[in-house]
């Protein structure tokens, strides 16, 4: 490592309280849920912010996307890869180990570090003797070199001199099936590599680097060893009163599925970035992530905690995501915990896909591609269960076949058959969703072209041969799991139902747009899948005549059919319930596991007048356990579409203390990704109200009491489009910088055509909305 002190030590961590996360002290309760939130990732590696020395409640992990393993162990499904960890450092002062658990602290803060992507940490410990010993650290994983991560440890010995010890181990830990070899280079002082291959033929190789630099000027004693199949480094040195020493440990970790020779590569790498040294590798990492709170900033004044929560959900999106891999997706957990073992749900295209559209639709494409890699496997389940078109794996890895486990054990020791693999189909209709957005939001035409068209046709096909018409002249889909999985094997779920109408009509309109404006694309997109001339209308008719549950004279919809009947829960409000806790009664009452109804409202808005969004969620509002951290984000984006902005200030509130707080009690298994996209979307499409049109955008602002003013910046169709709600009077403030001119609408207000530099603003005065006016940037003022 390039002698620059190392320690990073001109970059501080942020100051500013709405920038960062700030844990003082340690509590072995919290320390789980905050090893989850204090995770450094970068979509493609996320190593948790377990303490680098241990502690009883440690459940460490380093994370690679899209590599997954497969315990032999019966019955088991892929999980995630946990790479050998390299944040480990032991530190003894004369032969007592540094300890938060066990040991004296003066002071003790962890900073989670927005703005910077950084985890920071800062303490000291006083021990029996009175030595007083200072350490601070940070830890990144590189937003500029997906394959590096970053940690130095600068300790500093404040009142005394003295022998300190420094141990750094790397150790396969938590996947006892998984060997790593270790591969020793045949040039001296090479590092040694840890390697391994995977079921899927994917090679992952690891490298890890230690340097110990101090002030003083003897060099300290190190030895290496491997030791249980791992890595251990030492050295001891004597320091003198007010010494510093620095730890930096860097690792590279590549991994291939076309070639086993990453040994060299690996050591390459990591050679580079040493010889750039540590405080360059900080500095060019801070700066990528400087670049990417530029697009997708929220800024709230005039309420901390929503303002602070926003920009931890916004961290942690940044951080879940790559835009240059489409082989991979996003888990339910990102790159954070074990829960669900790193699978893909409907959570990325449905909740966090529109973060990524309107903010850097690059990572949006990505994703997308993602489910373009795997539809020959949706086309497979489609097909093995008699089926046309392509139905999407309910949980996906890398392969996307199905991965949905078959069984599990209750916490009452049942064993019982998980169904939704078998039945959640809404997730192909997700997925069309997802890309038909990315596409008017984007007009990317070489994606809509290669692979977004392709995947449109092909989900409508399937909700074509999904739908069975009846004797009462309706087509209805029969047997499925909708978002509410307390109730399996239903009949004409709403949401299922209105989605697959939905997406019948997308892919009718697809056909139609690539017949009339590129001809000359049509053969070659269905060349694969010999489009019959007759579908596209058999879909519009299935779609015209398929159930959807909705009571003409109320406006309601019923959850599925026979729902209506079963026992009213609305008198006492249901909470979140274990699915399997009481099955046999979840099955007969009408308490709803998560939005339902509601999400398709929040989804299907501008299908439906606002009566009906609102009868609906006055209706399954009170009904919803909110037993998914799906749920609570959607609720405060409906009841803010709505206009009911307490309701929509609580359920923001709810949503963000499902990581902060861990309101569900389940933080520990990794940060709800989704609950966090929610929150994006709450803010952006439930407080803004922002909706596509065919030219522009449309708004419709609606901003909880306190929020004086809400800003934030979109992209739309190669153009930035940065927007200002304020309150008192309620006002909009939009600024645009692109290249071409787009119309913005405001509900029940003026429509006005933007063009590049212009920064209009029209307010809501005596009953209405003003004619847009030119004012100067509130940037610039
Ligand atoms: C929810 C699903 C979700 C999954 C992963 C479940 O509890 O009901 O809708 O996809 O968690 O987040």
């Amino acid at each position: 490592m390039k002698e620059d002190g190392g320690g990073g030590d001109s970059i501080a961590p942020t100051s500013d309280t709405d920038w960062c996360v700030v844990e003082e002290g340690f509590s072995p309760a919290r320390e789980p849920q905050l090893e989850s939130s204090l995770t450094v990732a970068n979509g493609y590696l996320g190593t948790r912010g377990s303490l680098s020395e241990r502690s009883s409640v440690t459940s460490l992990a380093t994370f690679l996307a899209g590599a997954f393993v497969t315990n032999p162990e019966a019955g088991s499904v892929p999980e995630l890869v946990v790479i050998p960890d390299w944040t480990h450092v032991q530190i003894s002062v004369e032969g007592t180990a540094l300890s938060l658990e066990t040991g004296n602290w003066v002071e003790h803060r962890r900073i989670l570090d927005f703005r910077q992507g950084i985890l920071w940490r800062e303490g000291v410990q006083r021990d029996t003797g009175g030595r007083l010993t200072h350490l601070r650290s940070l830890r990144l994983a590189s937003l500029h070199d997906r394959r590096l991560l970053l940690q130095t440890t600068v300790i500093t010995a404040e009142n005394y001199a003295g022998r300190l010890e420094i141990e750094a181990r790397v150790e396969a830990q938590a996947q006892k099936w998984l060997q790593w070899t270790l591969m020793p280079s045949t040039t001296p002082n090479d590092p040694i590599v840890m390697q391994t291959t995977v079921g899927s033929g994917m090679t992952i190789a690891l490298v890890v680097a230690s340097q110990l630099n101090g002030s003083h000027a003897a060099r300290p004693e190190r030895t290496v060893e491997c030791r249980n199949g791992g890595l251990a480094e030492r050295w001891i040195a004597e320091v003198s009163m007010g010494e510093s020493l620095v730890v930096t440990q860097i690792a590279s970790i590549h991994a291939s599925r076309k070639t086993a020779q990453l040994a060299n590569a690996a050591r390459k790498h990591l050679k580079e970035a040493a010889k750039q040294g540590s405080t360059s590798v900080i500095r060019e990492h801070a700066e990528r992530w400087r670049d990417r709170w530029k697009e997708a900033d929220i800024e709230v004044i005039g309420d901390p905690g929503a303002q602070r929560a926003l920009r931890f959900a916004i961290y942690h999106l940044i951080s879940a995501a790559n835009p240059e891999d489409d082989w991979s997706s996003v888990a339910a957990r990102a790159l954070t915990g074990e829960t669900y073992k790193g699978h893909v749900f409907w959570d990325t295209e449905i909740y966090l896909l529109p973060f990524y559209t309107f903010t850097n639709p690059a990572t949006a494409r990505a994703l997308l591609m993602y489910r373009y890699h795997t539809l020959p496997a949706a086309r497979n389940k489609a097909r093995a269960l008699g089926y046309q078109g392509a139905l999407y794996a309910w949980e996906s890895t890398d392969s996307g076949e199905e991965t949905t486990p078959d069984t599990t054990v209750t916490p009452g020791g049942e064993l019982v058959r998980i169904l939704t693999g078998d039945q959640e189909h809404h997730i192909s209709a997700d997925i069309a969703y997802a890309i038909w957005q990315y596409w008017q939001a984007t007009e990317d035409e070489s994606f809509f072209l290669e692979a977004g068209a392709e995947m449109l046709i092909e989900t409508a096909r399937f909700w074509a041969s999904r739908s069975e018409p009846d004797a009462d002249g309706r087509y209805h889909i029969r047997q499925v799991i909708g978002p509410d999985e307390y109730h399996e094997t239903v009949d004409d779920d709403a949401y299922t139902n209105g989605m697959a109408q939905w997406n019948l009509r997308r892919g009718a309109d697809v056909v139609a747009l690539l017949q009339a404006r590129w001809p000359h694309a049509w053969a070659r997109v269905t060349k694969g899948f010999r489009l019959r001339r007759e579908e596209p209308e058999i879909w519009l008719r299935i779609a015209a005549s398929l159930e959807t549950g909705r009571d003409a004279r109320t406006g309601l919809f019923e959850q599925f059919h026979g729902y209506f009947r079963l026992e009213d829960v609305s008198k006492h409000r249901v909470s979140a319930i274990d699915v399997w806790e009481d099955r046999a009664w979840l099955q007969r009452s009408q308490a709803v596991k998560q939005a339902d109804v509601v999400a398709m409202s929040a989804l299907l808005w501008d299908q439906f007048p606002r009566d009906i969004h609102e009868v609906n969620f006055r209706y399954y509002e009170p009904r919803t356990a909110h037993g998914s951290s799906l749920s609570a984000a959607f609720h405060a984006l409906v009841a803010a579409r709505l206009g009911h902005m307490t309701e929509a200030g609580e359920y923001f509130k709810r949503a963000a203390a499902i990581d902060l707080a861990n309101n569900l009690g389940n933080a520990a298994g990794g940060v709800h990704i989704g609950a966090l996209g929610g929150l994006w979307q709450a803010t952006v499409l439930g407080m803004a109200g922002m909706r596509l049109r065919d030219n522009g955008l449309a708004f419709d602002p609606h901003v909880p009491k306190g929020w004086q003013r809400l800003s934030f910046s979109v992209q739309w169709r190669r153009r930035q489009l940065s927007v200002i709600v304020g309150q008192n009077p309620v006002c909009m403030e939009l600024h645009l910088a692109g290249e071409v001119p787009m119309e913005i609408e405001i509900t029940d207000g003026p429509r006005v055509m933007i063009h590049p530099g212009d920064c209009l603003k029209s307010s809501y005065e005596s009953g209405q909305w003003q004619a847009w006016r030119s004012v100067q940037s509130h940037s610039s003022t």
